[in-house]
């Protein structure tokens, strides 16, 4: 049985992190995904939210986990028994830094391997920082995030006008 921990801060989840998302649970036998607190850094949507609203995404999905957790990555794997941590790529300039963060990762726990997925075009171009600039600036953001965290922020914006 292998497991599959898929890391990010998914500040929100994204239409783009959900694909990569079907595509890993396709491929392995259980995704956990995991939200990393950095306690330094609130975020868009507190963590407790983001957990939440994955769980809310993926609930077609039975062979997926939602989880958060805080330190290393491949600490979090381990302790999990996980040997593989799936990361997404949009363009060559995510390759450096993904890159960069799978040899570190494999530099420090060898037999935790690093699997790349790509999603289909039409979510390539996704991601969370794009969502909270349109989302801020009063846009429509529905066709790019899963319907739970559409309703989310645009519950969470009557709150602020009230
Ligand atoms: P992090 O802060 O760890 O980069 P993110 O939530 O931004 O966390 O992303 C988690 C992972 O999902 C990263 O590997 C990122 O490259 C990938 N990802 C995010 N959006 C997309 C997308 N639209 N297509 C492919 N991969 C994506």
């Amino acid at each position: 049985m292998t497991t599959a921990v898929y890391p990010g801060s998914f500040d929100p989840i994204t239409k783009g992190h959900l694909d990569i998302l079907h595509t890993a649970s396709e491929i392995f036998d259980k995704v956990i995904i995991a939200v990393a607190r950095n306690s330094k850094k609130q975020g868009f949507v507190p963590i407790e939210d983001r957990v939440k609203l994955i769980k809310e995404s993926v609930k077609d999905l039975p062979n997926v986990e939602v989880d958060f957790f805080e330190g290393l990555t491949i600490n979090y794997a381990k302790q999990k028994g996980a040997k593989v941590l799936i990361r997404g790529l949009r363009a060559v300039s995510d390759f450096e830094y993904e890159m960069q963060l799978s040899q570190a990762n494999s530099a420090l726990a060898s037999e935790i391997k690093t699997v790349f997925l790509t999603t289909k075009p039409k979510y390539n171009f996704i991601s969370s920082s794009t969502i909270k600039e349109i989302f801020l600036n009063n846009g429509d953001i529905s066709k790019f995030v899963p319907e739970p965290v559409n309703d989310y922020l645009q519950n969470r914006n009557k709150l602020f006008d009230n």
